[in-house]
């Protein structure tokens, strides 16, 4: 058969039908409830959520350091269940880096290529090519005690780098640095998975730093995946309820389904006025339904508009302000509008304003 692909591009791994419980009993934990997912070659990927929510169980059931319950794990398109994790073509980067800190930086990079009995040669070859990817040629005769901590990160890396597997496993590898140095590093892995291309599988429960570096993520909870797309898609386009509260900041507004034609619905609100919104490929929306706008996508005008509702507070952010709305349904709704100099708003707090929701910036939630 033809090999799975995802956007033309053929699938590195594929989770299909994974289920994974700890425990048994009154004990028993399910961990991972039937997840399929399917990762391309060459791909920046995410699982995104909050704490227990499987995302490293399902990296440790793609390294081979836990076993499925039900479902298979699929890598180049080959049931991997019986392999060992030594001999897949995988390797992982823990939180904690777990570097030898009596040995140098280039000891550190070569560990791996010598364990598979690599000749000397192709080591020396292999570890100078690392060092100058991570751009840390001149540390190269450090101690690991004796580097910083994002410098220890790159060696990390450069370590897990260096064998060339196919896959990459990330689990929340930036989550012990500082946040000017976290996002030095974002742009860092970026650029590696890039220049290598090799397949990251990376996880964050940071929505920001799932939106900032992955081609794709997939959203999970409760040992589900939710929703799978690219960063535009996730936060324009979230198919539910949970998805939309997790990225970003969120407006919900209630109404019913008028029609529906050419992938839009027509949507009556409560408030009264009428809007049309966008939905996921799969539903038909009908009947009562909600419906998500991002803050920023939404404009607050003097006079009537689409909504229409109270100031309950303006706060100033410098780049945008945040304008804090109740409608006339009793509902709240914020929209933030960018800042300009000497632009000043021309109402305050308890004013009655319109809100204009921009074209196409409402999405119907799935139920
Ligand atoms: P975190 O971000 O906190 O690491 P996570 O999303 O990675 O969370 P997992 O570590 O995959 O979540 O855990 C998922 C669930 O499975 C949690 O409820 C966890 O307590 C449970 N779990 C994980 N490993 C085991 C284990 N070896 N034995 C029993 N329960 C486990």
């Amino acid at each position: 058969p033809e090999p799975l692909r995802v956007n033309e591009r053929r699938v590195a791994v594929e989770a299909r039908n994974i289920s994974k419980v700890f425990g048994t009993g009154e004990h028993a934990l399910r961990a991972l409830d039937d997840v399929s997912v399917g990762i391309a070659e060459n791909e920046f990927f995410t699982l995104l959520g909050p704490s227990g929510c499987g995302k490293t169980t399902l990296l440790r059931l793609i390294a081979g350091f836990e076993f499925p319950t039900s479902g298979a794990i699929l890598l180049g398109g080959e049931d991997i269940a019986t392999l060992p994790p030594y001999k897949r073509p995988v390797n992982t980067v823990f939180q904690s880096y777990a570097l030898f800190p009596h040995l140098t930086v280039a000891q550190n990079v070569s560990f791996g290529l010598e364990m598979l009995g690599k000749p000397r040669g192709e080591i020396e070859a292999r570890v100078a090519e690392m060092l100058k990817l991570m751009r840390m040629e001149q540390l190269a005769n450090r101690r690991t005690d004796q580097i910083s901590g994002g410098q220890a990160q790159r060696v990390a890396l450069a370590r897990a780098l260096a064998p060339a597997p196919k896959v990459l496993l990330l689990d929340e590898p930036l989550s012990a640095l500082d946040y000017k140095l976290r996002k030095e590093m974002q742009l860092e892995l970026k650029r590696m998975q890039a220049e290598t291309g090799i397949t990251f599988i990376f996880v964050t429960h940071d929505q920001e730093e799932a939106l900032t570096m992955s081609d794709r993520v997939a959203v999970m909870s409760a040992g589900k995946i939710l929703q799978v797309g690219s960063p535009r898609d996730i936060y324009d386009r979230p198919a539910e309820r949970f998805v939309a509260d997790f990225i970003g900041e969120t407006n919900y507004l209630a109404g019913t389904v008028q029609g529906v034609d050419g992938g839009r619905a027509e949507v009556l609100l409560k408030t009264g006025g009428r809007i049309s919104a966008s939905y996921s490929e799969g539903m038909t929306p009908s009947g009562e339904v909600t419906l998500v706008v991002r803050p920023e996508h939404a404009r607050a005008v003097e006079g009537a508009a689409d909504l229409s509702g109270a100031v309950e507070d303006i706060v100033y952010f410098g780049t945008d302000t945040h304008i804090h709305t109740r409608l006339d349904d009793g509902s709240a709704f914020t929209v933030r509008q960018q800042n300009s100099r000497n632009a000043v708003l021309p109402f305050a707090r308890g004013d009655r304003i319109g809100i204009v929701v921009g074209d196409d910036a409402a999405q119907v939630l799935r139920d």
